[in-house]
């Protein structure tokens, strides 16, 4: 697929553009009329992309790394007639990464791939981007980051972002984060790359992964009431007591077009909501949106540290915004997507 831009189209380039996040990202850039190019491994899996181009590759590879920055990359020569501007992207946003929820992240077994293929990942596009003069870059970090000394107590974990050194992450995922917020931002402080980093914090939302492995706990909730017949039990990996916040997505893609179209901002920031619950308070709203009367059988499984949230006091600082929509608004849209999904499934 192949759309020549408009001159007075600013030019976006979007790694990561078959995920979740990603392909939520085109369409609001798309929204905004920006011409966008996607990469990734795959398609989007529950929508047709919305992007100019479309890119299949492997991010890993230094070599396709180096095309994609190309506006004439022979990768898409074939498909179409070759955009005319010569110049490079205005803005990039690096959203590939090997990532999943808690039974992909906290179990082990997948540390050397998510450290290796991230890293590989995010190498290849901060130097290469740099090369082809790109002005300015997105990277996603994570509240993985934060130290677990912090966050022991669910009442009362610490987020700020002055709290992340010195650095204790709980997750070989969390330390290839860290590595890489400070990657970018070497490159901004050697090149003057224009770098923008945000920390994201369990971002959800329909369209997201919600079974085969790397589901987050709301979609992996939402999939579970569903499946549930009314009267039914659903399983709970840990007592349920530990406690996060989690953003919706359309609220996290507000907060990253404010950080990059902020003057001189460059972050590391929180994107998150403040709404802190337990897992088992998120249980039972998802419990309530479906209308059903399930049973709560808490079992044994990998859960990540005790208590965590967003703290909002910088972003509200230098971007006079934050999140505001609540928890339970995101998840009766979650839900109801989920539960067409897993009727499909059966039907
Ligand atoms: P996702 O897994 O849905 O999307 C990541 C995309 O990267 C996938 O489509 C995948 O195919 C692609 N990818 C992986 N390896 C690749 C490779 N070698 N070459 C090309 N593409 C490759 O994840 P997401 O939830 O959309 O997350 C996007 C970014 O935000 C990631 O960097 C993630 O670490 C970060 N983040 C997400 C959350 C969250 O709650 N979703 C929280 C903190 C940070």
């Amino acid at each position: 697929m192949m759309r020549t831009s408009t001159s007075k189209q600013k030019k976006v380039l979007v790694c990561g553009a078959g995920g979740f996040i990603g392909s939520h990202l085109v369409k609001r850039l798309k929204k905004e009329n920006f011409w966008v190019r996607g990469v990734d491994l795959k398609y989007p899996e529950y929508s047709k992309t919305q992007a100019d181009e479309f890119i299949l590759g492997d991010l890993r590879d230094p070599r396709f790394c180096q095309e994609i920055f190309d506006p004439h990359t022979k990768r898409v020569r074939p498909l179409g007639r070759l955009r005319s501007d010569p110049d490079s992207f205005d803005e990039v946003y690096q959203m590939a990464a090997d990532m999943g929820g808690a039974g992909y992240i906290f179990t082990g077994s997948h540390d050397a791939d998510v450290m290796r293929n991230s890293a590989l990942i995010n190498i290849n596009i901060v130097s290469y981007g740099q090369k082809a003069k790109i002005k300015k870059i997105f990277f996603p970090s994570s509240a993985c980051i934060y130290p677990l000394y912090n966050q022991l107590d669910p009442d009362n974990p610490k987020c700020s972002e002055d709290s992340a050194y010195p650095a204790a992450p709980d997750s070989e995922y969390g330390w290839e984060k860290i590595f890489s917020e400070r990657l970018y931002l070497a490159y901004f402080r050697n090149f003057r790359l224009d770098v923008r980093i945000a920390r994201f914090h369990n971002v959800f939302g329909p369209e997201g992964a919600w079974e085969g492995g790397r589901e987050k706990a709301p979609a992996a909730i939402c999939r579970k009431v569903a499946q549930a017949q009314d009267g039914g039990e659903i399983e709970v990996w840990g007592d349920g007591k530990q406690t996060r916040s989690f953003l919706y997505i359309d609220e996290c893609l507000t907060g990253v077009r404010k950080l990059m179209d902020s003057k001189d901002f460059h972050g590391p920031v929180n994107i998150g909501s403040e709404e802190m619950v337990t897992i088992n308070q998120l249980v039972d709203m998802v419990i309530e949106i479906s209308g059903k009367k399930l049973k709560v059988k808490h079992v044994k499984g990998p859960q990540g540290v005790r208590g965590r949230n967003s703290d909002n006091r910088l972003i509200r600082k230098k971007l006079g915004w934050e999140p505001k929509m609540k928890l339970k608004d995101g998840l009766k849209k979650t839900y109801k997507w989920i539960e067409q999904q897993v009727l499909q499934y059966v039907f």
